[in-house]
């Protein structure tokens, strides 16, 4: 068993602060701790037993996701219906002069992809998940490479960059976004969706399998003092929670459901923002 990084003088990865708390989680995470800035509201992984991380190129990471690895059915209307509400959302903070051209990174089975590719923009994705990967690349014949984002390199700049639940999951989140910024054209539009953890609350109770994925968990002012600090504008935040047609019954005969309902929008369990590259 090899630890991560015990024991070396915790900095924010943020921010830089030293002003570092240690979060008392109430479930069983036996295998990393998590801390918290409380400068930028940060929270991160540390100390992680590195027999127990997820690795992306195994197959081993969809599984602990809630949509599961199968592309059925279930799966392919859960994306496409994500990615006609993404897209139109995304549509509305673009400039007439935006070059239609979208990286996706960590694309999945590629079924955002191929949504923006039916609706003329020119595509590109990274996978590392052999049977996503498989899925994007050879049943939908999308422009797909199977690496992680710190393995691509390209020349290209994009008008788009789409991170959907995934941000949250790269390790060295500086340099992500450093690269990220770097592969955005001017006023490039920058899309991130992640898990809300505005209420630390929720960090405590989470199913360790969700915990294990993550590698950072972002509240509202913790991801946008990221992106400003990575050279980004924030043009839009938005909290929500997911409503499927068939939760609709649930909500109305739970009572647990039906207060939910009326969560403050701070406490919404994601959190999207749309931004944009500043100019240099
Ligand atoms: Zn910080």
């Amino acid at each position: 068993m090899k630890i991560i990084s015990k024991n070396k003088k915790l900095l924010c990865p943020n921010c830089s602060s030293n002003k570092i708390k240690k979060l008392k989680l109430y479930l069983s995470a036996k295998d990393f701790e998590i801390f918290t800035c409380m400068a930028c509201d940060l929270s991160f992984k540390e100390n992680t037993n590195e027999d127990k991380e997820l690795s992306f190129e195994d197959g081993d990471y969809y599984s602990k996701k809630n949509v599961g690895d199968k592309v059925n059915q279930r799966y392919k209307k859960h994306f496409l219906r994500r990615a006609k509400n993404h897209i139109d959302h995304i549509e509305n903070f673009i400039g007439k002069d935006l070059n239609k051209s979208v990286l996706d990174i960590g694309c999945g089975a590629g079924l955002f992809i191929e949504h923006l590719q039916s609706k003329g923009w020119k595509v590109e994705g990274i996978e590392p998940d052999p049977n996503m990967f498989n899925h994007a690349k050879n049943k939908l014949n999308l422009n797909v490479q199977k690496k992680l984002f710190s393995e691509w390199e390209s020349e290209q700049k994009f008008g788009l960059i789409y991170l959907s639940h995934i941000l949250d999951d790269l390790p060295n989140l500086k340099g992500v976004l450093t690269k990220i910024n770097a592969s955005l054209e001017k006023e490039g539009i920058l899309f991130v969706e992640v898990p809300n953890l505005s209420s630390k609350l929720r960090i405590n109770f989470e199913k360790e399998a969700e915990l294990l994925a993550g590698k950072y968990f972002f509240s509202i002012n913790s991801l946008k003092d990221t992106l400003e600090r990575s050279g980004f504008k924030i043009l839009n935040v938005k909290t929500f929670r997911l409503v499927h047609l068939n939760s609709i019954f649930q909500i109305l005969i739970s009572p647990i459901m039906f207060l939910l309902h009326f969560m403050p929008d701070k406490y919404k369990p994601y959190l999207r923002i749309i931004a944009k590259k500043e100019n240099e």
